[in-house]
């Protein structure tokens, strides 16, 4: 977030040590707090709904992974952190960014979250970025614009910028066509950190990119976390990717989060049957075996507009029961920190074992 001060030659801020958040005796609220959102588009085919009760949080220091296939709403909820939804868009439910109430604040407290509090890293770098404009210009402008640093204090907050991503200074005279991709992908950091934001929301960073340059720019992000304290919350279909990445990780799945829990044990040990396919979907470092026979999950995600009865997954769950078309199971705990969506799990699944040999 921005200080201001009445002093132009003040130098530039820097941004407040981690310590400072980790010795803080008094627990911090979330920095993002979505409760029960639903959002729904209004169509000319009817409506579509893209989010259907959706709780997550994410604090100071925490990189928090959203993974689920194409089209189970992970885009349309990361819209809604900033209030940048279309406008053909209905959103229920609350949505609390460091603490302010993002669906009813004014327009210029908005103004203020979107640079000063919270920031958006797309994917596809090369399109966001204005072709016939520096690198350095494109990173100054949010600071001129949204930030209290002196307008002679600027060039050095660029270069301070561009160390921070792991680009040399003079990549600032750089137009973008003389980046790589891993490059671009870095100055969209860079521009998300130039006002020095609490919270950062990265829709799909690192999918245009070879595997390389996606973990360079991955442990970056998560390496910025940890420095700066920020909170992350990383999107993606790739649930590998979240799994080395983040301490905790949500799996969508036609609208909801079925699985919640620390990454790795998503991962490694998901209790929720497409959290199991999605995650048996990716290679492992180490296992040949995965690396050239990932398991696949046939079908495909159902279209919102005609989901499935009960259970959403129940057409495509390799250990459906008979009751899963007719019956939705709600999120419960699986175990402290580990609501799971299935009624194999938690309270329902006392008759696991029963049920499954059945
Ligand atoms: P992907 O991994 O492909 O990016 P996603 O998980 O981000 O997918 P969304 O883009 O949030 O999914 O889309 C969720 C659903 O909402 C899809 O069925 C999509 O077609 C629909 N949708 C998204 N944006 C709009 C819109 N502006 N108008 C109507 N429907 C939309
Ligand atoms: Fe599979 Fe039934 Fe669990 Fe749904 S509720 S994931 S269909 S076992
Ligand atoms: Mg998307």
């Amino acid at each position: 977030m921005s200080e201001t001060t009445s002093d132009p030659t003040a130098p530039v801020a820097s941004p407040a040590p981690v310590s400072d958040f980790v010795k803080s005796e008094k627990p911090r609220e979330p920095l993002l707090e979505i409760e029960g959102l639903e959002v729904s588009y209004r169509t000319a085919s009817g409506e579509i709904p893209a989010v259907r009760g959706v709780d997550l949080t994410v604090h100071a220091g925490e990189s928090v992974g959203l993974a689920g296939e194409s089209g189970c709403g992970k885009s349309t909820l990361a819209s809604t952190i900033l209030r940048l939804q279309p406008s053909n868009a209905t959103v229920r439910g609350g949505i609390r960014v460091c603490g302010k109430d993002v669906r009813t604040i004014g327009w210029s407290d908005l103004r203020a979250l979107r640079w000063g509090q919270a920031a958006m890293v797309f994917q596809g770098a090369l399109h966001s970025l204005n072709p016939v404009q520096r690198i350095g210009d494109q990173i100054a402008e949010p600071i001129r614009i949204h930030d209290s640093t002196p307008a002679k204090g600027i060039p050095a907050r660029v270069r301070e910028l561009l160390n921070q991503v792991g680009l040399p200074a003079d990549r600032a005279q750089a137009f973008p066509h003389q980046l790589s991709g891993g490059q671009r992908q870095r100055v969209m950091i860079a521009m998300a950190l130039a006002c020095r934001p609490e919270l950062i929301v990265a829709d799909e960073p690192t999918t245009a990119l070879d595997v390389m340059v996606q973990a360079q720019v991955l442990s970056l992000l998560t390496g910025l976390v940890e420095e700066l304290g920020l909170g992350l919350l990383m999107i993606t279909h790739d649930l590998s990717v979240l799994g080395s990445t983040c301490s905790r990780i949500a799996v969508m799945y036609a609208g909801r989060v079925v699985e919640e829990g620390p990454a790795d044990e998503v991962f490694e040990h998901p209790q929720h049957p497409y959290s199991a396919a999605l995650s048996a979907a990716f290679p492992r470092i180490g296992d040949p075996a995965a690396r050239y026979a990932p398991a696949g999950l046939p079908g495909d995600p159902p279209n919102p507009q005609e989901l499935p009865s009960g259970c959403t997954f129940h057409p495509r769950c390799p250990v459906a029961l008979a009751r899963c078309s007719e019956y939705d199971p709600p999120i419960r705990m699986a175990e402290p920190n580990r609501p799971v969506a299935c009624v194999l799990v938690g309270e329902d699944g006392r008759d696991r074992s029963a049920a499954q040999s059945s």
